[in-house]
């Protein structure tokens, strides 16, 4: 009988350690800020046209997307704005449940997240000053590289020019404060983001030649497939219907 009861206490004791252990996994797949309505989103709000702030609102394509999504999905979209080197911890730590900031698809990164289908493509450019020695991207050895901090620019820079040579700041707004002030020679950064910093600046232009290609996609949480699905789902219908053209034709190719 005592026994009886010692095999009781330890089977349910197993049950309720394994019961327990579903609550945390299913906690670490489904974000809790979802099921209270939610949709966090996470971005770096100085990269125009896709998000910067209009007076208190964070705007730009990247916003306006992720709320058709955020409709479609039912749920009230909430934008966070962090450095960009926190967006992907967050979404893994689900912290956030999308990154979304003109981020570019990199191995590296789908080591970490998993990405939603394209959206927008994206080019990195170099912004030198008007009167520059720097023509093209040839001249770039040895020269003092601004660039922001773990974006692609940031990665493809020091790999190929040596991080010596690399300065790396929080933001766009500082790496171009850099070169106006002449602390680096010239500054890596995406081809539209560039295009706003030059209309913004006096004295400033864009080299010609493109330092490289890329997609830009929505960053999750790896074990979130559920939310990924719904994403891309959502994402499809608003490339179909144009949505997505028309928000990309009102921040760039309309102006
Ligand atoms: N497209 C670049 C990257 O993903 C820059 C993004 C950004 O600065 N917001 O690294």
């Amino acid at each position: 009988m005592k026994n009886l009861k010692k095999i009781l206490a330890i089977v349910l004791a197993a049950v309720f350690v394994f019961a327990l252990a579903a609550c945390g996994s299913k906690e670490e797949a489904q974000s809790l800020t979802i099921e209270e309505g939610k949709l966090i989103m996470a971005t770096n709000a100085t990269f125009p046209p896709y998000e910067y702030y209009d007076g208190d609102d964070i705007i730009g394509i990247d916003a306006e997307i992720a709320k058709l999504i955020a409709d479609k999905l039912g749920l009230e979209l909430e934008i966070e704005d962090v450095e960009f080197d926190s967006i992907i911890p967050g979404v893994q730590s689900n912290k956030y449940d999308i990154g979304m900031a003109g981020m570019t698809v990199t191995d590296e990164r789908k080591e970490m997240v998993s990405f939603s289908d394209s959206y927008a493509k994206g080019v990195q450019v170099v912004i030198v000053k008007e009167d520059s020695a720097i023509a093209s991207i040839d001249d770039l050895e040895g020269k003092k590289i601004g660039v922001q901090q773990a974006t692609t620019g940031d990665i493809y820079a020091s790999d190929d020019y040596g991080e010596e040579n690399v300065t790396k700041y929080a933001n766009g707004n500082l790496a171009v404060e850099g070169l106006k002030s002449g602390k680096v020679d010239c500054v890596i950064i995406d081809n539209e983001p560039a295009k706003a910093y030059v209309a913004a600046n006096e004295g400033l232009k864009i080299l010609d030649t493109a330092y490289a290609e890329e997609d830009y996609a929505i960053s999750l949480n790896k074990s979130n497939t559920d939310l990924q699905k719904k994403v891309n789902d959502a994402l499809k219908e608003l490339i179909a219907d144009g949505s997505v053209q028309k928000i990309i034709d009102k921040y760039i190719s309309a102006k």
